[in-house]
């Protein structure tokens, strides 16, 4: 397709989202009066299903043995394939206080913008249904243990469900609108340690003391912050921490999150953190059992010439892009996991006032505010948009995986 033909197709996709404009507002909203914790979407994968069947997408539901996760594929055959990605998981007793019922919006809104066109833009369209980002399971328990938490888009990776894939793109709603944010990579690690019971007060010297040994663990981990690279965030919690005061504590447990930006680091780190909890062992003579989980998620890579498309269309459509504080990261997500097996993009679109705090009602509530509602609306222009480009020239795939490939040579 020339630039020119594609630039006509533009305009009647604008045409087409807008019109589209108020049914894909009502998704957003109606998933976000209906919050789902992960793995139990299931108001929000059919709401999501429904809507792009009638747009004649073709359904594969229950992928990578996933209940709430769902594939739909628009398009020609043996053509690049361009993924789109919905998530739609809530937090507990907040809701949608991280806005994924945004992200499904404009995935869904910009697959069924594209759906009348496929046929003379060539390409394919593939929206993913990506359950439990956030890693808060149905069961809403309090966590206790590092497997049980598997996001939705790890499992996914593993199944090779984005093998025939060129590119992803993700918009993530947040308070500045920013391109190429960092995600960190992230290991959840289980420390238990096993003592030996004793009365407290009358056999204290018979009794080895599982609890200092936690306590050590989180001295001995503040005293190596300083060593680590700025970039490094460790925090942890304690899930098990004795039964009662005058018995010598005999089982007890923490539960850490590591990240940094890079996971060859994180794994320095990892080692680093459990050289603390060795010595805790040894000094308390408590056992330990060091038990990093057997999935993490890895950073993000951007791919930058896939999002130049992006940040090309964002600024035509009039939004302002703004800067990121140096150390401005954004936590970790299952979509880095994602962007090391295909190119892929998650820009952040700008839904609220700056000063709000992502994860918090607020925020929440900016999502479906007129600003959430507009943001929304520009953000399944930029994807569409952005698919119609890549359409020109479909060499530019090349260009596009040539530097994936290089960001893994480091
Ligand atoms: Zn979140
Ligand atoms: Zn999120």
């Amino acid at each position: 397709m020339s630039s020119l033909e594609i630039t006509k197709i533009k305009r009647l996709v604008d045409k087409k989202i807008e019109h589209l404009s108020q049914r894909i507002r009502e998704i957003s909203h109606t998933i976000y009066e209906n919050p789902e914790l992960g793995l139990s979407e299931f108001k929000a994968a059919d709401l999501l299903i429904k809507e792009l069947e009638s747009h004649g997408y073709s359904i594969e539901r229950n992928v990578a043995g996933l209940s709430t996760a769902f594939k739909a594929s628009k398009g020609n055959l043996g053509e690049p394939t361009v993924g789109l990605i919905a998530e739609y998981d809530a937090l507990p007793d907040l809701g949608h206080a991280c806005g994924h019922n945004i992200i499904s919006a404009s995935a869904v809104g910009a697959a069924m913008g594209l759906a009348d066109f496929l046929n003379i833009t060539g390409g394919r369209v593939v929206v993913f249904g990506t359950p439990n980002e956030e890693g808060a399971t149905a069961e809403g328990g309090k966590l206790t243990d590092v497997e049980s938490q598997v996001r939705g888009k790890v499992k996914m990776v593993e199944s090779g469900i984005f093998k025939d894939i060129d590119a992803v793109m993700e918009i993530h709603p947040y308070v500045k609108t920013t391109l190429t944010p960092d995600f960190l990579a992230l290991i959840p690690v289980k420390i238990s340690f096993t003592g030996k019971p004793a009365h407290a007060a009358a056999a204290p010297e018979m009794g080895v003391n599982a609890l200092e040994a936690i306590i050590l663990t989180f001295n001995s981990i503040n005293s190596l912050r300083q060593h680590l690279r700025s970039d490094t965030r460790i925090h942890g919690i304690i899930t098990e921490g004795g039964e009662a005061p005058n018995i010598v504590p005999e089982k007890t447990s923490a539960l850490f999150y590591l990240r940094a930006s890079d996971k060859k680091y994180l794994e320095e780190v990892l080692m680093k953190v459990k050289k603390c909890a060795e010595g805790a062992s040894i000094a308390t003579g408590a056992i330990l059992d060091f038990h990093p989980s057997s999935y993490s998620l890895t950073n993000m890579i951007n791919n930058k010439t896939l999002c130049k498309f992006f940040e090309k269309n964002l600024i035509e459509l009039g939004m302002e892009i703004d800067e990121l504080e140096r150390h401005e990261h954004l936590g970790s997500s299952d979509i880095g996991n994602v962007s090391y097996v295909v190119p892929a993009i998650q820009p952040l679109i700008a839904v609220g006032e700056k000063d709000i705090a992502i994860h918090s009602r607020e925020f929440g509530k900016a999502t479906i505010s007129k600003k959430g509602d507009q943001s929304l609306i520009l953000a399944t222009k930029a994807l569409a948009f952005t698919f119609l480009d890549l359409m020109v020239d479909k060499e530019i795939f090349h260009k596009i995986k040539m530097e994936h490939k290089a960001s893994f040579q480091f």
